[in-house]
């Protein structure tokens, strides 16, 4: 079975095997565990962030931030094929009575200074006023757009000229950073906090980083231990977890065999590939998507369906070259 659901569904490699066995360990809810306190500052120095905060997914830390940069009754302002909206199962209003605007940005999934400026409520005796903007990148629903630092930055620009904190949901930002060849601390210079996964394209088998200034942080281990994550001898996680952070740089492979898919896959009449910008291919259908997903299954290929007559595939470290090639010829006998 050739697996281009996600890039979650890769196995620990050896190393990170290895680096679990022989983590040295202690409570981490004593602030006791070297390997997640070293997990934490090289997490810090790579974000160029003050702090870092290791959380077993990302949907915990970008929940964790909505709730430390607000207050009850406010409103979030994000795009509306976020993550944090669409597929955290509301928690913005179960966790932190926060009120969700959605606003639809670009094809890309950016959000405009200008529809930044139009959204952001003041909180006069009607208006809830706005107490955080969260971004995506790469945008996951758009296709895995890589985002530049330059439209970040204007975004935060925009909301910080109201007072409003900015969060970044960079599930994906290693990909975003390798996309455009310059450093990940590159896109988290402007925003207030960031959250970053190692379970996705580098490869971890657990985990996701929170980051963004010490205060930030302090209030960040309080709200994930009432949110149920204060965890103990985590290091045997975080062990995996400083390897994956080695892999950055191999995410590139991911990205020249979504573009060889990509490729691939627009040669057959009936689907259309979308320029791939990362490890994300969307691809467009005539058939229904959820016939396809079965029918790709049945052959040994596996995909999800985005949409009603749209697929998603992802590449990631477990697959070789040989693999896209073969999954480009299944698809093609099954088609
Ligand atoms: C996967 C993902 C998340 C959530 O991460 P989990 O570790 O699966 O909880 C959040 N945002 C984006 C953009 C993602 O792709």
């Amino acid at each position: 079975m050739i697996d281009l659901r996600s890039d979650t569904v890769t196995a620990p490699d050896e190393a990170m095997r290895e680096a679990a066995a022989t983590a040295t360990v202690g409570d981490d809810v004593y602030g006791e565990d070297p390997t997640v306190n070293e997990l934490e500052t090289r997490a810090g120095e790579i974000l160029e962030c003050e702090a870092a905060l290791f959380v077993p997914t990302g949907t915990m830390a970008n929940q964790i931030a909505a709730r430390v940069h607000t207050e009850r009754g406010q409103e979030i302002v994000c795009e509306q094929n976020s993550h944090i909206y669409r597929w955290e199962l509301g928690g913005l209003a179960q966790h932190s009575g926060l009120q969700t605007r959605p606003v639809a940005g670009t094809d890309r999934g950016v959000l405009e200074p200008t529809l930044i400026e139009q959204h952001i409520a003041t909180g006069d005796d009607h208006r809830p006023g706005t107490g955080l903007v969260s971004l995506e990148n790469t945008h996951n629903a758009a296709g895995g757009t890589a985002i530049a630092p330059s439209a970040i930055e204007a975004a935060t620009t925009a909301a910080h000229a109201a007072n409003v904190p900015v969060h970044l949901d960079g599930a994906r930002l290693w990909n975003a950073a390798v996309a455009h060849d310059i450093p990940v601390a590159r896109f988290t210079a402007s925003v207030d906090s960031v959250m970053c996964a190692l379970s996705k394209g580098l490869g971890a088998p657990i985990g996701s980083l929170l980051a963004g200034s010490v205060p930030f942080i302090e209030s960040a281990r309080r709200i994930r231990k009432l949110f149920g994550g204060g965890w103990r001898q985590a290091g045997m996680v975080a062990g995996p977890g400083l390897e994956a952070l080695g892999n950055r740089d191999g995410l590139q492979a991911d990205h020249e065999r979504a573009q060889t898919l990509a490729a691939g896959l627009n040669e057959f009449d009936g689907l259309s590939a979308h320029e791939p910008e990362t490890n994300i291919v969307l691809v467009d259908t005539d058939q229904p998507a959820a016939d396809l997903v079965q029918t790709f299954e049945s052959g040994g290929v596996r995909c999800v369906r985005f949409g009603e007559y749209r697929l998603r595939f992802v590449t990631h470290r477990d697959l070789t070259d040989d693999a896209i090639a073969t999954a480009i010829e299944r698809i093609d006998s099954l088609l």
